[in-house]
């Protein structure tokens, strides 16, 4: 019999672009270096949807190989990861956010007690190569995103391709513990097996982009956080992501201690915490009582 696992961990799984970020990565790092228009480009990326069939996110990664701008300049991994310092942040996000965060779940007793760890995980539809080179990728355990084969330091092929539908894939990669995507994760395993447990799940995104995301994580016990531009008003499809259960809470993309969303991440981690511990010690006093049947 495998051996149960300790579920002790709690993942906090981020979309990137209009989560953590401001906008579209590709807009602030390839189209500024390119001189691109950025509504000539999604139209074009558009055209192909709609014209010839092409799936949303696969069009985006042909037109920045095919294009004519990029056949005659073709991109390369040393331009991606170089542009990745130009990525914006939400407020707070590269201001101590994530060593706040950590330092928040370490300060209860019972996390040390429990041996309770927090894991930060990015799944997101932009470029890996840029993810990859972003200042803030060290708090990550693992960064998912749309990847490129690159020969000749050149990019031939979409190796990788992540959609709102895929990104529902590696909350399963996370939830399985089978984070390395040459592993299988279709074979069943049972509920105690698994190394992160929905329920120690937090899902945040921004858009309509994450709602299946959002909906897988919510369904099974976890629990998701839809967020927004600080700068506007509450978008209809946020609001409708709570009003149609999808997500719990909503707040702006505001990191800075003290801000809502800081809030509700600390009120849903103590919640995490409190159930992990509520069934270590359920676990512990129910051996106890085999042990002396
Ligand atoms: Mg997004």
């Amino acid at each position: 019999m495998k051996k149960k696992a300790a579920q002790n961990i709690i993942a906090i799984v981020y979309d990137f672009d209009g989560t953590l970020s401001p906008g579209n990565m590709q807009e602030e790092t390839i189209f500024k270096a390119y001189g691109i228009d950025k509504r000539k480009f999604w139209a074009k990326s558009r055209a192909l949807v709609v014209r010839r069939g092409y799936e949303k996110t696969l069009a985006y990664l042909k037109l920045l190989i095919d294009d004519p701008i990029f056949k005659r300049r073709p991109l390369t991994q040393r331009m991606l990861k170089e542009s990745a310092k130009h990525v914006p942040y939400y407020p707070g996000v590269d201001a101590g956010f994530f060593d706040q965060l950590n330092d928040f779940v370490r300060s209860f007793p019972e996390v040390q007690e429990a041996g309770i760890t927090l894991e930060h995980y990015i799944v997101s539809s932009g470029l890996q190569e840029i993810l990859e080179a972003v200042s803030i990728r060290k708090y990550f355990k693992q960064v998912y995103a749309c990847a490129y084969d690159f020969q000749g330091g050149r990019p031939v092929f979409p190796k990788l391709v992540i959609n709102d539908t895929h990104k529902t894939q590696f909350l399963f990669r996370i939830n399985k513990g089978k984070l390395k995507l040459s592993e299988s994760i279709n074979e069943h395993m049972p509920e105690e097996e698994r190394r992160v447990p929905f329920r120690n799940m937090i899902y945040i995104g921004d858009g309509i982009t994450d709602v299946p995301s959002m909906t897988v994580t919510h369904k099974a016990g976890g629990n998701a956080i839809a967020v927004y531009d600080p700068s506007r008003r509450v978008p209809r499809q946020v609001k409708a992501m709570v009003a149609e259960h999808r997500a719990e809470h909503f707040a702006p993309a505001d990191f800075r201690p003290n801000s809502l969303l800081v809030k509700i991440l600390h009120q849903t981690l103590k919640k995490i915490i409190a159930s992990i511990v509520y069934c270590s010690s359920a676990e512990r006093s129910s051996d106890w009582v085999r042990r002396h049947m």
